[in-house]
């Protein structure tokens, strides 16, 4: 076989899921180091995210086996939450683009996106981030990246880049895979044995992210059809974005991409199919939530734990604040016999446990304090068990092995509830959120987490049972009480659809004439 030379692939991201329904705005800082998990710049990306399971992770590994040369340049995740400030998302993007300038000429781009980024200038930053860097390396050099299972993916997204491939669980457990699968039709296209073409469908659905959950039908069903449909001759990737629904875009929601070795045609046929069944599904999206003290109820019934209560509405995950006491309230009140809540996210709790000192009885006000959407501060007696600087490693199948730093924390012990306080805001998904303080999930009746879906990584066998929680929120399940704005209409489940297509057909790349 003919020796190649090693061909340059700059690799990078910014990663944002906006919820446009959340108050606090999303600022520069929020990317930076320290913050859950932060960022990352040239060759330390290769040393930290080697070994991870996300995109450039995977990106670096298939890299290394097919004898291309990674070039990193920087990688910025940022908690989801509110509006990103538009400054910030542009001193980002200005950050990669004179790295990108000074690498020229490069052979490829690989992006770790999530593909739901909103700020207070732009609907569509990705498409934006695409753009210029297609606009600098010019039409002819790949640009691939791997974007979220809630991507809400754009026309000009779906345009300026050659492959977009999207995550194929949720639990997210395969980002570093689909990093992998973006490394190997890179080599390939780099060395010309592939030309990708691309056909696209925004569908006009939004679905809950509890129902986007791949464990369970529909789409665990849809995505064993997109996985069989991927084995058919000449096809290179199969997309079903479930999409964001909480970011009121007009692009927001259900979408696909497919693409083929250059053959349009193929590529339309099987959107086209995907699309059908989808929609034939669509009433199966619908969620249905159980009020709290139900699911308490239920738990204190049978005596069999551990009970997972998900409390999704207050989802860090999806831009919530993380500091709800619905839940928190109901089972203070309930006097279970064992419990544990993670996390709630409240600086100023923590600060107050860390002024009483651990083996003290404190009485602290506890959450309520970013907005009046997810329950009232509840001021609680208890003792603080613990108390000090917390980090742990993902040893879960999700993001294994990337650090979360919690910041300050506190386990405070209220009425038979541990409940972890700390500084930062994050979604809880691994169990190490819990074991890390010497806490063992298995050993409580009632496991409370913010989380919508991604705590099903650990603890869908875990889980005795679980419960999905009707609480309020701006991750709440229920897309009627949200204030939609730009999001186009008609759409599923808010309108009627009647004498509506149910989907755009965006036109495909062209093949190439050669
Ligand atoms: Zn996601």
């Amino acid at each position: 076989m003919k020796q190649i030379k090693k061909a340059r692939v700059v690799i990078g991201g910014i990663l944002h899921e906006t919820n446009t329904f959340a108050h606090a705005k999303t600022g520069y800082r929020d990317f930076m180091k320290g913050r859950a998990l932060g960022m990352a710049e040239g060759v330390e990306m290769l040393k930290e995210f080697r070994n991870a399971n996300i995109g450039v992770g995977g990106f670096i590994r298939e890299a290394e086996r097919s004898g291309l040369e990674p070039i990193p340049l920087i990688w910025a995740f940022a908690q989801p939450g509110g509006t990103v400030r538009h400054q910030a998302y542009a001193r980002l993007r200005d950050r990669f683009l004179t790295g990108l300038k000074e690498a020229l000429p490069v052979d490829g781009v690989f992006l770790e996106l999530h593909g739901a980024m909103v700020t207070d200038r732009c609907q569509d930053v990705e498409g934006d981030f695409l753009r210029h860097i297609r606009k600098m390396v010019g039409k002819h050099i790949p640009i691939i990246a791997v974007l979220d299972l809630h991507a809400n993916i754009t026309p000009l997204m779906a345009k300026e880049a050659d492959i977009l491939i999207g995550y194929d669980t949720y639990p997210h457990v395969d980002i570093g895979a689909r990093g992998e699968e973006a490394g190997r039709l890179m080599a390939l296209m780099i060395r010309k044995k592939i030309r990708p073409v691309s056909a696209f469908r925004q569908l006009h659905l939004l679905i809950a992210p509890p129902r986007q959950c791949t464990l369970i039908p529909p789409m665990r069903d849809i995505f064993r059809m997109v996985h069989e449909m991927e084995k058919r001759p000449k096809v290179l990737s199969i997309t079903f974005s479930g999409g964001f629904p909480f970011a009121d875009i007009g692009d927001a929601g259900a979408s696909i991409v497919v693409t083929t070795d250059n053959d349009v045609q193929l590529a339309e046929t099987i959107a086209h199919e995907l699309a059908v069944e989808i929609w034939k599904r669509r009433k199966e999206f619908n969620v249905v939530l159980t009020p709290v003290k139900d699911a308490i109820a239920c738990a204190l019934k049978t005596r069999k734990g551990p009970v997972v209560l998900a409390d999704g509405s207050d989802n860090p995950g999806g831009g919530a604040p993380c500091d709800g006491t619905v839940m928190l309230k109901a089972l203070v009140e309930a006097n279970v016999p064992s419990a544990v809540v993670a996390v709630i996210a409240d600086p100023e709790a923590v600060a107050a446990a860390g002024r009483s000192g651990a083996g003290k009885t404190a009485t602290i006000r506890v959450g309520g304090k970013t907005d009046r959407l997810h329950g009232k501060p509840l001021t609680l007696t208890g003792l603080v068990r613990w108390v000090g600087n917390k980090s742990y490693f993902n040893k879960g199948p999700m993001m294994t092995g990337m650090r979360v730093d919690m910041g300050r924390a506190a386990v405070f012990v209220v009425n038979n509830v541990e409940i972890i306080l700390c500084e930062n805001r994050f979604q809880p998904f691994d169990a190490e959120a819990i074991r890390c303080f010497g806490i063992e999930p298995r050993k409580r009746l009632i496991v409370g987490l913010k989380s919508a879906v991604h705590y099903r990584s650990c603890y869908q066998t875990m889980a005795k049972k679980i419960f999905e929680l009707d609480t309020p929120g701006i991750h709440t399940p229920d897309l009627t009480q949200y204030r939609y704005r730009n999001l186009r209409r008609p759409i599923y489940p808010l309108d009627a659809m009647k004498n509506h297509h149910p989907w755009v057909h965006r036109a495909s790349t062209p093949a190439f004439a050669d």
